[in-house]
């Protein structure tokens, strides 16, 4: 198949490039580079800079694919802004990016002939689920502008399938992490409010430590507990997910994770595992539900998927990518930080 990877220089898109590539299909990245880097994108892949709030920028990369004799059969929509407390500081961006954003894609996609997408949502559209394990079918209350804004953007799909004769294929994220076994891709930058990016800091000496919010929730062990998922099992649930809308021509909605709860301090000990994290306990960060895990049943029975890599490939890649990209720019940095690789 054709694929048109809308956000392809980024930390999930990218991942899922070296997973379309390595699967045989052929690629094109539409990206407007303000998060994601052009070496991000696989070498096989074709790369065209554009912004999906311009129609002008799709139309042109779907009418040059449609030249060549072989038209994008689906299109992969990674272009969002996803940092949750900036989306309560900035709301307003977060509507024209992310729901304007979908939008105007889905016009250009309507005119430009193409009826299928993959569309990356969030267990934030769930809000603060009342039972631990989230199911698809469960009520979707968002707490933030981030969530409210995904949940827009999946209210919109579904109505403009229904109108124009699109499928899609919905997919929520739980807590993404790792990088990809090859280390040329990994998450390089943002996301620094979120736990595995923070404990690698620590581990790098970027940070002194690592501020573990909260031991005394209602778990096991005090601290809460979340799914985590690699980013590479999420990536060929995305391959799965276009190749489902490609042969049965029905939509889908499916949460992404592993299935599996950990809590931050089984993070932390899975991490000291590897190499050594300081960290200490620090007060409850506002806004965070004790417990999130994704049902993952119906992931499995629609696609076909499994995750495969467990929490120790998550650390131990996302460890080895920043480690590789800290020493390529930092020489010095490999005697302060006095890795332990396992
Ligand atoms: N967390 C932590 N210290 C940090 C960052 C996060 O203890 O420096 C905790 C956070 O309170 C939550 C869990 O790690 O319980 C996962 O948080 P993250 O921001 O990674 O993802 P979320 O589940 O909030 O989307």
């Amino acid at each position: 198949m054709k694929v048109l990877v809308v956000g392809g220089a980024g930390y999930i898109g990218s991942h899922t490039v070296y997973e379309l590539v390595r699967a045989g299909h052929e690629v094109v990245v539409l990206d407007n580079l303000s998060t994601g880097s052009a070496a991000n994108v696989h070498p096989q892949a074709h790369f065209e800079w554009g912004d999906i709030r311009r129609k002008s920028d799709i139309a042109r990369v779907l009418a040059a694919e449609a030249e060549t004799g072989t038209p994008v059969d689906v299109v992969m929509h990674f272009a969002a802004k996803l940092i949750v407390p900036e989306s309560v500081s900035e709301p307003l961006a977060y509507y024209e990016n992310n729901v304007e954003g979908l939008r105007t894609l889905l016009e250009a996609l309507v005119e430009g002939g193409v009826r299928s997408i993959v569309f990356s949502s969030t267990a934030a559209v769930y809000g603060e689920p009342t039972s631990s394990e989230c199911h698809e079918g469960d009520a979707t209350e968002p707490i933030n502008p981030y969530g409210e804004t995904k949940l827009a953007c999946e209210r919109m799909l579904k109505w403009a399938a229904a109108a124009y004769g699109l499928d899609y294929c919905i997919l929520r994220y739980f807590n993404v992490a790792g990088a990809d076994a090859s280390l040329e891709i990994g998450l390089d930058k943002d996301r620094l409010t979120h736990l595995v990016p923070l404990l690698m800091q620590a581990a790098l000496g970027i940070r002194d430590k690592l501020l573990v919010f909260g031991n005394d929730y209602a778990t096991p062990d005090g601290t809460c507990i979340r799914d985590y998922v690699h980013v590479t099992d999420l990536a060929r649930a995305h391959v799965l997910g276009a190749q489902h809308l490609l042969t049965n021509r029905a939509s889908v909605l499916a949460n992404l994770g592993s299935g599996r709860g950990f809590s931050v301090k089984e993070v932390v000990d899975a991490a000291r595992d590897i190499f050594e994290v300081p960290f200490e306990y620090a007060p409850r960060r506002p806004g965070d539900p004790a417990k999130l895990i994704a049902c993952i049943d119906h992931a499995r029975e629609t696609l076909g998927w499994e995750p495969e890599h467990d929490l120790h490939s998550i650390l131990k890649s996302d460890y080895d990518f920043r480690r590789k990209l800290m020493l390529a720019h930092r020489p010095q940095a490999e005697r302060r930080c006095g890795g332990t690789e396992g």
